[in-house]
């Protein structure tokens, strides 16, 4: 264990499948809302071809040779949606309408844990804590950080959708850095995702544990190159033996 406990300050979260579960269940919850309000306001869906275009938009920012890890803007992204599927324009009604129910469905598809509530009851007590998430609303993220009860247990909360870029772009990790006024030794990450989280907070400094509770939807391959975490858990309470 290369982790350093004492000079830890803060520690900040990546959200979804690390302090809420948000796998292949929750993104059918909300693929299935998608369908109904387009069927309901288009009629008959491929929902077959609803799936490929939402896997394609959700690894979108992690496209491209290099990659420019470009947040969507969901606006852009339901307007394309709309024109694959129904070959067609959507109005600014129609467009507020599906947008409201993806982020509706989505804020009511996050559920905290009692057990991870009470963890971060514990650990706020005596480290400043954040989030820093990956999705392009956050305004959403917001109100489910309000729903789940956890937004009390928070200092800093940044999401790529309000700053333009995705992690494991360096901006995220600046911004969220910033706003603790910390640097990044003295601030533990916690995340899944193989690249947007690990990569990402290895290469802005920070110590990183990485957690494997729940299965992430997309699978970054490792490359000999990537860096390792400072530790591994199969529990996200496992977090308090290593402080
Ligand atoms: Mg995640």
């Amino acid at each position: 264990m290369k982790l350093n406990a004492g000079a830890i300050q803060a520690i900040v979260f990546d959200y979804g499948n690390t302090l809420v579960e948000f796998g292949k269940r929750q993104i059918g919850v909300c693929d299935m809302a998608i369908a109904d309000v387009l069927e309901r306001l288009f009629g008959p869906l491929d929902r077959e071809a609803l799936r490929t275009v939402r896997d394609r938009d959700r690894m979108a920012p992690y496209m491209g040779d290099p990659p420019s890890y470009r947040e969507n803007d969901l606006r852009v992204i339901t307007s394309n949606l709309v024109r694959t599927l129904y070959g067609r324009e959507v109005s600014e009604a129609e467009l507020a309408e599906i947008v409201r129910v993806r982020l509706e469905t989505f804020v009511e598809a996050t559920e905290a844990t009692v057990e991870v509530l009470a963890l971060l009851e514990r650990l706020h007590a005596r480290r400043r804590l954040g989030v820093l998430s990956n999705y392009p609303d956050g305004d959403a993220i917001r109100r489910s950080l309000r729903k789940t009860g956890l937004a009390r247990h928070l200092d800093a909360v940044v999401m790529s959708g309000d700053i333009g870029f995705s992690k494991p772009h360096p901006l995220p990790f600046a911004t969220i850095l910033r706003e603790l006024d910390l640097p990044p030794e003295q601030v533990l990450f916690v995340g899944d995702n193989w690249l947007a989280d690990i990569q990402g907070a290895k290469r802005a400094g920070m110590p990183v544990v990485h957690t494997v509770q729940w299965t992430p939807y997309e699978v970054f391959e490792r490359n000999p190159s990537d860096l390792e975490p400072d530790a591994v858990i199969g529990k996200l309470e496992e977090l308090e033996s290593w402080l």
